[in-house]
């Protein structure tokens, strides 16, 4: 008998039995004359390619959008999808913190430092954490995040708020905002978006991707769309396919399974459903660190980052204190494992009149009903806040006493450890899910692998559809942008 299982009759069985076209499954396709198979699947048409191109990016968050910033400066067709009706995925709604080092922004601005130092302190705090396969993978991600900053900016007119409104004040310098601070990406990525559109890149929006479309030896060459409002199927031939799809902390059933400790927070979005970890999974990818807890965000987002700029004091339903206020993601961790089901934050005029001001008035305005204030004493803030007077009165005097002396003694707050002044405001928040690490396995130049770590041909992986960038903007960005270096480093070798 013979037991020998080729690539093609692996695909073979598999496409008779029907099993792996279930979610994100693969299409066997011609690749020279772009016809079907022979075979068919019940349930699926046969593959009839509408569209050609070079490069095609599932995906136009931030990592899809920097992935496609090489390719089309390097005069290839790319092509981006997205199965939304606008571009920028959650990326376009984050709060907008990007964490980049030495940026020609912050030399302007005499922040010292070049990447390469930053990075030589940062490697070994990232190897302690054991958090990354692959360093020199993380390391160019890190220094591509700072020359995606640059190129961005210098090449593609985004705009980054000047660190002059801010590098004086105490927030962290470390820390690029889009140009009216927090919650503005659309001063990054419309830039962006149009100038790869400007050098001949095309947009499809409303193109869900539902499988990857394989010629009769395997080999990936195009991907199947679905129209998300008219249903109808498109089917892309590509020479390199790039998988940007976010991550999956919508997808209850992935969360569920991989992070059960947050599979009963509500996710703050409904778009990362894990479609690209499916799909890459569905040609021989694996997943890496799925179970890599991710810290919790407020259904508030923009405010949980309000500490980082201005003063405020976060206290519980009870009106105390539960944690130090210069940080973002840690309350919503500490609101859900202490169980505390919401928290406030507290603030005053300094927030309000301070580098975000205009986060603090969108937000004030948008969320009214989770707004109280001004109160112009801290009963009546207590009072409409519902929160016992004489607790809150107690966290503030001792919270007064730490600014006194000049140190928080209770929780270590070190930015904007200042008194409150009249008239007080509060917003309540309540602890969501938001992003995932967890993700499609990929070799140091991005290209997706198999079991074996052996490269899948013609497939790339960036942002938050793989495990090491880290979930966030920067990372994203950097990652993106390293993965369309390897895209046209690939297409110039077959081409030579
Ligand atoms: C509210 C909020 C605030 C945040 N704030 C910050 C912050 O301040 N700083 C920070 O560093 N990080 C922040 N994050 C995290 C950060 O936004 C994400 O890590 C990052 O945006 C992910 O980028 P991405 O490009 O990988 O994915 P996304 O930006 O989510 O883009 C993925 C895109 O793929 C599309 N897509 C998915 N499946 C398919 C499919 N089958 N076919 C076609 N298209 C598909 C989606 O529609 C989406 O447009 C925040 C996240 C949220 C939700």
């Amino acid at each position: 008998m013979d037991t020998t299982l080729n690539r093609r009759n692996f695909l073979k069985g598999a496409l008779a039995s029907g099993a792996v076209l279930m979610a994100g499954g693969a299409l066997a396709g011609c690749a020279s004359e772009g016809g079907n198979s022979g075979d068919t699947v019940v349930g699926f048409a046969p593959v009839e390619f509408a569209e050609e191109t070079d490069v095609l990016i599932i995906g136009t968050g931030i990592a899809g959008l920097s992935a496609a910033m090489d390719p089309v400066e390097a005069g290839y067709k790319v092509t981006l999808a997205d199965k939304r009706d606008t571009y920028g995925g959650e990326s376009f709604m984050a709060c907008g913190v990007m964490n980049v080092s030495g940026s020609e922004m912050q030399k302007r601005a005499g922040i010292e430092g070049s990447v390469e130092e930053k990075w030589e302190k940062y490697a070994p705090v990232l190897e302690k954490k054991g958090e990354t396969d692959d360093m020199e993978y993380k390391k160019n991600v890190y220094l591509g995040q700072t020359e995606w900053a640059n190129r961005v900016e210098a090449d593609y007119g985004a705009q980054f708020q000047p660190l002059e409104a801010y590098k004086d004040t105490g927030a962290p310098t470390s820390m690029l905002l889009p140009l009216n601070g927090i919650g503005d990406m659309t001063s990054v990525l419309t830039p962006l978006i149009n100038g790869l559109q400007d050098k001949g890149a095309t947009v499809e929006l409303n193109r869900k991707a539902t499988n990857f479309i394989v010629d009769s030896e395997g080999t990936v060459i195009g991907v199947r769309f679905v129209d998300s409002k008219t249903d109808k199927i498109i089917d892309v031939k590509a020479k390199k396919i790039v998988l940007a799809t976010g991550g999956f902390s919508c997808n209850q059933v992935m969360v569920s399974e991989y992070m059960p400790q947050q599979a009963e927070l509500c996710p703050l979005t409904v778009y990362s459903m894990g479609e690209g970890h499916e799909l890459g999974r569905s040609i021989g990818g694996v997943y890496a660190h799925m179970d890599m807890d991710s810290n919790r965000m407020s259904d508030l987002a923009q405010v949980t980052v309000w500490g980082y700029f201005g003063r405020n004091v976060q206290v519980s339903p009870m009106g105390r204190r539960f944690i130090k206020e210069d940080q973002s993601h840690d309350t919503p961790d500490a609101c859900a494992e202490l169980g505390l089901g919401f928290w406030w934050t507290i603030f005053d005029n300094q927030l309000i009149e301070g580098s975000q001001a205009w986060n603090v008035e969108m937000n004030m305005k948008a969320h009214e009903d989770r707004l109280v204030g001004p109160c112009n004493t801290l009963d009546e803030l207590a009072q409409a806040m519902d929160v016992p007077a004489e607790n809150l009165k107690a966290t503030f005097a001792e919270y007064d006493g730490y600014v006194d002396a000049g140190e928080d003694a209770a929780f270590g707050k070190k930015l904007f450890l200042e008194k409150l002044e009249a008239p007080y405001y509060a917003l309540k928040h309540f602890p969501f899910r938001y992003k995932t690490h967890g993700g499609l396995k990929i070799a140091t130049d991005s290209q997706l692998v198999d079991n074996q770590g052996n490269p899948i041909a013609n497939v790339y992986c960036c942002g938050s559809t793989t495990p090491d960038t880290g979930s966030d903007l920067s990372p994203n960005a950097g990652s993106g942008l390293i993965t369309g270096k390897a895209v046209v480093a690939s297409l110039q070798s077959e081409q030579a």
